[in-house]
């Protein structure tokens, strides 16, 4: 039998592919503008990590790491997010320090979680994020969310919904934890298990709870807005007006929280509302984690970020029929005939690449009529046509495929001839 690719992962073909780079060229291209740096981490890292950086009450930590023991007797994991890695390389190569501040970076590469694959769901997916480190300005949480709705944008995504909450500082979070096991306990046997265990080690995450989020409670929770102390108030008021002055839309809903244990103040997400994009409606969260950088052993930073991933980006896109890639097309295919013109012809298609034309020949040898469909195939604008007698005249064929026309040009200086030509 062969062997098939695994659950919950896909090859992204020639076709496709292309998609994928212009989401990256985009999202690049945006953060070249918004002065976020490129930073590469690797792919596995030492499980520890995670547990602190994500949460060990987390469904991350709890059941979808892909764990695994080296051959030192490292326990290693495969990262299934970004932020706890971008914060260790903060805090590790001491970028506190950094004339710069606060430091902008952003990431893309493969996360990897152990999740049952469903669409918009992988077990290996392609997150793109930002992290923003060093500043507690309402100003730059409004910039790190702008900085999403304006990759969307540009890719032409047009139904989107974002949603923001305010989670508070930590003393707003205890009290808000306090009145939220009040408000669980009693009832808490008619939750999961899940959230039975949540009640103590993290009673906010009963709030994003799937299986029992009709429960008559969840309805009737404290809302952590009303737990808000005056300085929380006041962030979350300033991020708010710095959105309406950029004309970038919300809606605050108080139940947004994110699954992730190390968060406060501002949370958000972005969500499709494309008709057909799926049960799954999340395209990116983030929001603000002032306590991540200490907890890696760093000094006391606060950060803002977020990420996304490109699989859903792209489901989004098509949900709203959105066709981002344009047709591929060459400047010219070489049709060498005879033995002669064929050795002539890997010159001819050198000095044309290296002229900055994109140019293809054949390889397997076929009749001059195969060689012309190969050429329409790759959408080609010109045909060179190599022949003996052209050869010895010192002169090729040239086509305009589009137009038909065909002419003589010079084989010396031909470059220059084909440019003039082609321009
Ligand atoms: P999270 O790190 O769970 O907050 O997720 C942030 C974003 O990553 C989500 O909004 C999705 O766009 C994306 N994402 C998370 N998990 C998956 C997955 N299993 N497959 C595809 N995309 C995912």
């Amino acid at each position: 039998m062969s062997i098939q690719i695994p659950r919950g992962t896909q090859d992204i073909l020639p076709g496709t592919v292309e998609k994928w780079q212009l989401i990256e060229e985009t999202a690049k291209e945006v953060c070249r503008k918004y002065l976020y740096e490129e930073i590469r981490t690797p792919i596995f890292e030492h499980t520890e990590l995670f547990l602190r950086g994500v949460g060990d009450t987390t469904d991350i930590v709890q059941k979808e790491m892909y764990t695994f023991e080296d051959r030192g007797e490292r326990s290693l994991t495969l990262r299934p997010e970004g932020t706890a890695s971008v914060v260790r390389s903060f805090t590790e190569n001491k970028m506190y320090g950094n004339a710069n501040q606060p430091v902008k970076l952003y990431y893309i590469g493969p996360m990897f979680r152990y999740e049952r694959p469903q669409k918009g769901r992988y077990r290996q997916f392609v997150q793109f994020g930002v992290e923003a480190l060093g500043s507690m300005d309402p100003a730059i949480d409004a910039e790190v969310i702008s900085l999403a709705m304006q990759i969307y944008k540009q890719l032409g995504l047009k139904k989107l919904k974002l949603v923001i909450n305010s989670l508070g500082d930590n003393s707003s979070r205890a009290a808000h934890r306090t009145a939220l096991i009040n408000h669980f306990q009693p009832s808490i046997h008619e939750f999961c298990s899940d959230c039975q265990n949540r009640l103590e080690k993290n009673p906010l995450r009963i709030l994003d709870c799937k299986k029992d989020r009709d429960h008559e409670l969840m309805k009737t929770a404290p809302s952590i807005l009303d737990y808000l102390n005056e300085e929380s108030s006041l962030y979350f008021e300033k991020v708010k007006q710095y959105l309406s002055l950029m004309n970038i839309d919300f809606i605050v809903d108080p139940t947004l929280v994110r699954g992730l244990d190390y968060y406060n103040h501002t949370a958000f997400e972005i969500m499709s509302e494309a008709e057909g994009f799926g049960a799954i409606t999340t395209l990116c969260g983030g929001g603000r984690y002032n306590g991540l950088v200490q907890e890696m052993g760093g000094p006391e930073t606060p950060g803002i970020g977020f990420a996304f991933s490109v699989e859903r980006l792209i489901s989004a896109l098509e949900a709203e029929g959105i066709e981002i890639t344009q047709e591929q097309q060459i400047d010219c295919y070489v049709i060498a005939l005879g033995e002669k013109a064929k050795d002539y012809s890997v010159t001819l298609l050198q000095s044309l690449r290296q002229a900055g034309f994109s140019a293809e020949r054949d390889y397997l040898n076929r009749k001059m009529k195969a060689q012309f469909k190969a050429a329409e195939r790759l959408n080609a604008k010109h045909v060179i046509i190599l022949g003996e007698d052209e050869l010895a005249a010192g002169k090729v064929a040239v086509k305009n495929l589009q137009s038909g026309d065909q002419v003589e040009l010079p084989l010396e200086n031909f470059i220059n001839e084909y440019t003039t030509l082609s321009n």
